[in-house]
């Protein structure tokens, strides 16, 4: 018999919920109730600059409302840095991670200078300057107080990778392709860790075992797969579900002003009719599993 699934809404705390977020939120839901699994609620707050306590009593506020119960306490990533000092630890113990000091203007200058900017699902593919510096200057730096992030070297870390990574495919039906992201950060000079590490990290030890979340975040999936198999977690399976759009056709999102479930209710609508424009209005890109 399958395992019941266990599901999880990761909302960062950076802005009230609106409804692209409910999407997401009802699909992981939905898909642990109906299959008495259980839906887990994750704070990712490691970002200090953006995050505000204020917006993750909102997301308490707005799913309550919604009547999307969760299980068990609520992990706030910001309570959990240890643990991700401890995975980076792993990690530069396997000689897959060098510190890097550029910021970004070292990276445009090192970039314009060779001319062509190939770049990733997270941006400019870093050209991989710190790679090459030798250990003594590192050392040197470091001992200095120069800040510095943490990148994996994503070279090598596919060289330790397992072979049958390359080959396998997510719900979206794509290869899996980590080498798009670069030499991507794994700690970063402000917060002494990344997205990508957390949520790989949390959805590993919060024994997740399907990820529903926007397709803009499917080619992440690919990277979180390498990192999976680097450190021998258990891999969830991925939903990716499209982007609720406004009535203008553009996606709906905080910068642009997207109505937020507090302001839908502040108008005097009902959660059921949330939920209904919640589940109805995006269709699945892929069915959950697939
Ligand atoms: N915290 C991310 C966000 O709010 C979502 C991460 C995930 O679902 O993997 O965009």
């Amino acid at each position: 018999m399958a395992a019941t699934p266990v599901t999880r809404f990761a909302p960062s705390p950076t802005g009230r919920l609106h409804l692209g977020h409910a999407h997401s939120a009802l699909l992981a839901w939905e898909a642990a109730r109906r299959a008495g699994g259980r839906f887990l609620l994750r704070i990712e707050d490691i970002d200090p600059l953006r995050c505000r306590p204020e917006y993750t009593a909102g997301i308490l506020e707005d799913l309550a409302w919604l009547g999307l119960d969760w299980d068990g306490p609520v992990r706030r990533q910001s309570e959990h840095m240890a643990e991700y000092r401890a995975v980076l630890d792993r990690l530069a113990g396997m000689g897959l991670l060098y510190p890097c000091f550029c910021t970004r203007a070292d990276i445009a200058r090192e970039v314009a200078a060779i001319g062509h900017a190939p770049h990733g699902p997270d941006g400019l593919l870093y050209p991989g300057t710190c790679r090459r510096l030798p250990a003594r200057e590192r050392e040197a730096r470091i001992a200095s107080g120069q800040p510095y992030a943490l990148r994996l070297d994503m070279a090598a870390a596919l060289a330790h990778a397992p072979r049958w990574l390359s080959r396998i495919e997510h719900g979206t039906r794509r290869r899996c392709d980590p080498a798009q992201f670069g030499d991507v950060v794994l700690a970063r000079k402000d917060t002494p860790a990344s997205y990508h590490l957390c949520v790989t990290h949390d959805d590993a030890v919060q024994g997740v075992t399907l990820v529903t979340r926007a397709e803009d975040l499917a080619p992440a999936a690919e990277l979180h797969r390498l990192l999976q198999a680097l450190l021998g977690w258990r891999a969830p399976r991925y939903c990716h579900h499209g982007l609720l759009l406004g009535t203008d056709g553009k996606r709906l999102s905080k910068r642009d002003g997207a109505p937020t479930l507090a302001a839908l209710r502040e108008a005097g609508i009902s959660a059921r009719e949330v939920r209904d424009r919640a589940r109805g209005s995006a269709p699945l890109a892929t069915p959950p599993g697939g």
